[in-house]
């Protein structure tokens, strides 16, 4: 069997990976380096604290392989509430993880608190943790994927912008291949390169921003703040600090952070635990949105496979959706035990849904 994969980010090499060791012949192409895309703009936060049964499995088998690789961190994950809305979603949340099996509890904010003396707790009205959480190093993930895939015999081509002639067959500036089978992990641009071949999908895109800071000499969780929408993680003795997402033409991402993003995002910190710290870098990328929030991973024509629409969670899924597709292809059992084919089917949409990526504002997260 040969396979073209389309899109050197992780969840294009986690499939190259997985198919190459599996004794597929499989041919990457990534118009730029590897990780070029989102990937390599992530800010590594992975848990498996997810209430859906199909998006707990998922993480949880992909924490399980970031581990066998040497690539987790850990680091507990907190997400809190500053109203009431808010924290009963927190508790309904942390009900139905629980009722999955999943290692996450409700801690009183004072006990948070005490956990981490530098949260300022005052206006909580809930928190929980994810304590089987951690963090990943992008460059590392991209650098380790790329190693396992050309180890398992995969070829990796880079500075190679492809397009679709039809479902199986790759075009490249000066040479076409045909495969068995090609699958299009190639993020926002996965819509356009489908358009090539009359197949519609249901994907926006919308910008998101991190800074980091200089040295802060305080032991933090990563941490997710749904009233203030912001969310930081532990970073090289610093913290990384996101969100600042708004929609955005793919083809207009502008990779330098805004500089009021910067600005409010320090605010939000301060607040949230009296640092002040100096800021040594900030960026933004590109996330990709689909109607109900879930992934599109699956056959869209015969032959033609896509793996998009990770609303911000795509570098921590890619070693279980590498895996899966890989499974697929193979005509193998599945690892992970869930109804991915049916729930992330990606023609379960017809297309042409007008939605906007960050959804509706007032809907309880
Ligand atoms: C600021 C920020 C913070 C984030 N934080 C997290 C986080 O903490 N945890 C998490 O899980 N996720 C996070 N994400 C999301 C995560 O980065 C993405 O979900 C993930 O990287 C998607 O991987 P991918 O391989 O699908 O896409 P990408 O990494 O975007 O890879 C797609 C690749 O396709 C290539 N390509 C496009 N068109 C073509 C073509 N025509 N020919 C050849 N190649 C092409 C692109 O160059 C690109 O390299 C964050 C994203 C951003 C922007």
């Amino acid at each position: 069997m040969r396979v073209g994969v389309v899109g050197g980010g992780c969840v294009g090499l986690a499939v190259a990976g997985d198919l190459a060791t599996a004794g597929v012949e499989v041919t990457l192409y990534e118009r730029g380096d590897l990780g070029s895309g989102a990937s390599g703009r992530a800010a590594g936060i992975c848990y498996g604290a997810f209430a859906d049964p199909t998006d707990a499995a998922v993480a949880t088998r992909a924490l399980e392989r970031y581990r066998e690789w040497g690539l987790l961190s850990p680091c507990p994950y907190v997400w809190v509430a500053r109203n009431e809305r808010d924290a009963r979603a927190v508790h309904e949340q942390v009900t139905e993880m629980r009722a999955l099996g999943l290692d996450v509890e409700a801690i009183p904010p004072n006990a948070l608190g005490e956990r981490y003396p530098a949260v300022e707790t005052a206006g909580l009205t809930a928190c929980a943790v994810a304590n089987d959480a951690g963090t990943v190093t992008p460059d590392r993930v991209v650098n380790h994927l790329a190693e396992r895939s050309r180890t398992a015999g995969a070829t990796l081509r880079t500075e190679t912008p492809v397009s679709l002639a039809d479902p199986t067959t790759v075009l490249m500036a000066d040479d076409e291949t045909v495969f068995d089978a090609v699958v299009v992990a190639a993020g926002p641009a996965t819509n356009p390169l489908l358009a090539a071949v009359d197949i519609p999908l249901a994907l926006e895109t919308y910008r998101a921003q991190v800074l980091v800071t200089g040295p802060v000499d305080v032991s933090l969780p990563s941490l997710y703040d749904a009233s203030r929408e912001f969310y930081w993680r532990p970073r090289n003795g610093g913290l990384l600090v996101g969100d600042g997402a708004h929609a955005v033409d793919p083809e207009d991402c502008d990779p330098a952070a805004d500089p009021e993003f910067v600005e409010s995002a320090l605010e939000r910190l301060r607040a949230a635990t009296g640092l002040d710290p100096a800021i040594a870098q900030s960026w933004a990328g590109p996330c990709t949105a689909t109607p109900d929030r879930d992934p599109l991973v699956g056959p869209v024509a015969d032959g033609l496979w896509v793996a998009t629409g990770w609303q911000g969670h795509g570098l921590m899924r890619a070693p279980a959706i590498g895996e899966y597709l890989a499974e697929r292809l193979h005509g193998t059992a599945p690892t992970v035990d869930a109804p991915l084919a049916e729930q992330f089917d990606p023609t379960r949409f017809g297309g042409d849904e007008a939605f906007h990526p960050l959804g509706d504002p007032t809907a309880e997260w």
